[in-house]
């Protein structure tokens, strides 16, 4: 097991360092751009055992990759549905929130992953426009065309 110690702490501090929630491929990448040696499956295995042995989280995401928390306390998130990205949200957590379920249905809870979504800054910044414009696309288009519409009738 000693062996691996040094790949272990590097896929933690990659973690650490990325505080993006970074999926296991992101998490590889970052790794690799500086131990280019290091096996996918090295970082992968280690992302599990670091989530089992509570030094990072594993956030799973429905429908969507596993992302990865350099934070370890509760809180909440908000993933961008656009990017995919995740970050942190900062709002007061909701203490037993599992003790507000009337009826289990027979499970046994484990826990919960609260997960806002939303679009993020950066990506509506950069759609603002054309989400406003998308009635008015073809305004250009018909205009030509009605030149070219008159221009055959005459
Ligand atoms: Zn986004
Ligand atoms: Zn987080």
């Amino acid at each position: 097991m000693k062996r691996n110690t040094i790949q272990r702490s590097l896929t933690l501090e990659a973690v650490q360092q990325l505080k993006s929630h970074p999926t296991a491929e992101e998490v590889y990448y970052a790794v690799a751009e500086k131990h280019p040696t290091i096996s996918r499956g090295t970082v992968y295995r280690n992302l599990n055992e670091l989530s089992e042995s509570g030094e990072i989280r594993k956030m799973e995401i429905p429908s969507g990759a596993d992302h990865f928390d350099h934070r370890c306390h509760d809180h909440y998130h908000v993933r961008c549905l656009k990017c995919g990205k995740v970050f942190d949200l900062d709002m007061e957590y909701i203490p037993d929130l599992e003790k507000s379920v009337k009826d289990v249905g027979g499970f046994k809870l484990s826990g919960y992953d609260l997960v806002f979504k939303g679009i993020c800054p950066e990506c509506s910044a950069s759609s603002g426009q054309s989400a406003h414009t998308g009635a008015e696309k073809p305004v250009n288009n018909r205009k030509r065309r009605d030149e070219n519409e008159k221009y055959h009738n005459t």
